[in-house]
């Protein structure tokens, strides 16, 4: 199957309201125009050299979602353009994509990653680390961030019920957060950006409102 075929049969099962978002980190600018031709118009990549690499490259009505760990003496890089950043699990990062949202003169959305594997690899903030962000004085400051939901990845395993069981619980955490942060300006809970190629439809079935699918679409990355 092509790229495109790939693409729609993904689209085509999809319920309203939630968005997919193409992995296309490794892959060249011709699979991604070739996506892009089929009506994509989100792409993820998880390394910001790459990304503006890609942006410089491609049509100008694409929205590039930085899904990677990000490194804070990188943000500057893509602050001009970056239309969303999954992976905040830091204030120091918070504080960093303000400063440089704010020179650009723009309001940067953001997801806070929380982690919910159990796994030592993965990056995140705990739920006490969570509410140490959202109760902070300090955030009230920052007027050039949005903070627009959560992210997270489940445990890499085949283990469905594994995978749904922490699902469940981060969306028990973003219902908590919605309600009781939702007073403050920059902080608006609406998306939840969970789900990969192997545990998507899973995703969905816990309240997933943004999945992140590279090899689905794209095959197999070569690193
Ligand atoms: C690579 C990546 C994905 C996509 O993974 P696939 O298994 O290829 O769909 C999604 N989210 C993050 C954070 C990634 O790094």
């Amino acid at each position: 199957m092509t790229i495109a075929a790939r693409l729609l049969e993904i689209k085509k099962a999809l319920p309203t309201g939630v968005t997919l978002v193409a992995v296309s980190k490794t892959k060249p600018v011709e699979d991604i125009l070739e996506a892009y031709e089929a009506g994509q118009r989100i792409f993820g990549e998880n390394k910001i050299q790459e990304m503006s690499d890609k942006y410089e490259l491609l049509p100008r009505d694409i929205q590039w979602h930085m899904i990677g760990h990000v490194q804070t003496n990188k943000v500057k890089y893509m602050a001009p353009y970056v239309s969303l950043i999954h992976g905040v699990d830091s204030f120091k990062l918070l504080r960093e994509i303000d400063k440089q949202a704010g020179r650009n003169n723009r309001i940067i959305p953001c997801l806070l990653q929380v982690y919910i594997a159990d796994e030592e690899t993965k990056f995140g903030l705990d739920e006490a680390d969570l509410d140490e962000i959202l109760a902070s004085e300090e955030l009230k400051s920052l007027k050039n961030i949005q903070i627009v939901g959560l992210m997270a990845m489940a445990t890499f395993t085949d283990d469905q019920t594994k995978i749904k069981l922490e699902f469940d619980h981060l969306n028990a955490i973003f219902n908590r957060v919605q309600i009781k942060y939702k007073e403050l300006k920059n902080v608006a809970f609406k998306e939840l950006s969970i789900g990969m190629s192997n545990d998507y439809i899973t995703a969905i079935s816990c309240g997933s409102t943004m999945i992140r699918i590279g090899s689905t679409i794209f095959g197999s990355r070569n690193y």
